[in-house]
């Protein structure tokens, strides 16, 4: 029986910060209160917060597919070092996770590498049946991703950022149509549907070629996001199925949402750091680094999501974490592939915009209590509470930390947050009661939400 002490810090539960010692055994929190009996070996937290580890709902792996733009091992140890000790993803590697056979060997594949605990997205087709979806789920899926503007190359496996055309080998994109189909199957299993929320109509309408940011911009319109977030959220009403808005990035997109759930909508929304902290003007400053889709927008669509997180009806912060290699991010502006890294500075940068609203505790609601809840996690992850795993989190708030590319662990080192400063430092992170911040053996499992089958 191996047992640890966190002793002296300050620690996030579910009624708030709290001056306590936390007991674990065997990789599991067994007591959370103030001045424990010593047992086992002491870890001195004192000054120090003490927050679950946080589960990034949004992350791309790349592997299998491109393990020279990231892969399992170089994607868990950025997480490992920046407190996620969750990392969820999604379903477009290559080949695609559309199966419960390609998810199972993906799951193999990443267990012989995942420094931190995973789980994976299923991905939905236009061809895709509901027994499809059953498998999948039975393999494990912790949910499924539809994009709507995105074809699939039916000889390579592949999740294409095109429309389609009149290429046989091109499957269109998932439509509102495969969504009011499968939304019935996808509610009776419990598990959250998630969609990339931009209408390929509106974008197909303002298509151009892309030389500038402003190009970039004019091309991906928020009206793009706004009509898939109201029409997903039509049919989606209709099954009762869980809708979750990945990477929401415009206030236009916010409005479309909140108008869903106020008719009673069951809808989640995630919004990303570089939504909350960047706008558009920072192009001048980034560069290509800000190339992503969809993009870093307006002041005006900064604010309405920073507010949108304060007020509560965006819950989630998650990364969409995608990155390429550092010589694929130097090409020409209309050559550089759409993506930038974040799951490092996922917990930093969530604890610097918490800090600025005035309640730093709200990161740790953003990054894993409610990331947990979405994929049936509850019980297990995403709070410090006897029963649910040791996956911590100690933080320093004396101590800064300046986003460096050196320090990165991905394979592309500059992401959009390089040289921002935060007032807090990551002490060391746990995973299941194991130190895994500088460097961790391949431990990580695979994660599966608590089946609610209706
Ligand atoms: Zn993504």
């Amino acid at each position: 029986m191996t047992e640890l002490l966190f002793r002296g810090g300050t620690v996030h539960t579910a009624d708030g910060p709290k001056q306590a010692d936390v007991h674990v055994t065997d990789g599991v929190i067994t007591r959370v209160e103030q001045r424990l009996p010593v047992q086992g070996r002491v870890i001195d937290v004192s000054g120090m917060y003490v927050l679950p580890g946080g589960v990034d709902v949004h992350v791309h792996s790349r592997d299998p597919g491109f393990p020279d733009k990231e892969d399992f091992a170089s994607l868990t140890a950025a997480a490992a070092a920046g407190g996620i000790t969750v990392v969820l993803d999604m379903p477009n590697t290559v080949p695609a996770v559309d199966t419960a056979g390609m998810l199972e060997s993906k799951a193999a594949m990443a267990r012989s590498k995942a420094r931190v605990d995973f789980g994976l997205w299923g991905l939905i087709r236009s061809s895709t049946k509901t027994d499809q979806l059953e498998a999948m789920a039975a393999a494990g899926a912790i949910g499924f991703k539809a994009y709507l503007a995105y074809s699939f190359s039916v000889s390579r496996k592949q999740v294409l950022y095109s429309p389609g055309t009149d290429d046989p080998d091109l499957e269109p994109p998932a439509d509102y149509g495969t969504l009011a189909q499968l939304a019935p199957a996808v509610a009776h299993l419990g598990l959250p549907l998630a969609i990339h929320a931009e209408d390929p109509t509106v974008l197909a309408a303002f298509r151009r070629p892309i030389s500038s940011y402003e190009d970039l911009l004019a091309s991906r319109p928020p009206e793009a996001e706004a009509v898939a977030v109201s029409a997903a959220a039509a049919v989606a009403r209709e099954s009762g199925a869980h809708l979750h808005i990945a990477h929401l990035s415009s206030s236009l997109g916010l409005q479309a949402a909140e108008d869903a759930m106020r008719i009673g909508t069951t809808l989640t929304l995630e919004t990303c750091p570089q939504f909350l902290l960047l706008t558009s003007d920072d192009f001048d400053r980034v560069g290509s680094a800000m190339k992503m889709l969809p993009p870093i927008r307006t002041a005006a669509d900064r604010e309405a999501l920073v507010d949108g997180l304060e007020r509560g009806a965006i819950t989630i912060v998650g990364t969409d974490h995608a990155p390429h290699t550092d010589e694929e991010k130097s090409l020409p502006f209309e050559d550089v592939p759409a993506g930038s890294p974040g799951v490092q500075t996922l917990y930093l940068s969530c604890l610097q915009i918490a800090k600025d609203l005035g309640d730093v505790w709200l990161a740790p609601r953003w990054v894993s209590e409610a990331p947990a809840r979405l994929v049936g996690l509850e019980g297990h992850k995403g709070a410090i509470a006897p029963g649910f795993d040791a996956d911590l989190v100690i933080v320093d708030p004396k101590a800064k930390t300046r986003v460096h590319a050196e320090q990165m662990r991905s394979r592309q080192r500059h992401g959009v947050l390089e040289g921002m400063d935060f007032d807090f430092a990551i002490k060391d992170v746990y995973l299941r009661g194991e130190s895994v911040a500088n460097g961790a053996p391949a431990r990580g499992r695979m994660v599966r939400p608590a089946m609610v089958v209706g």
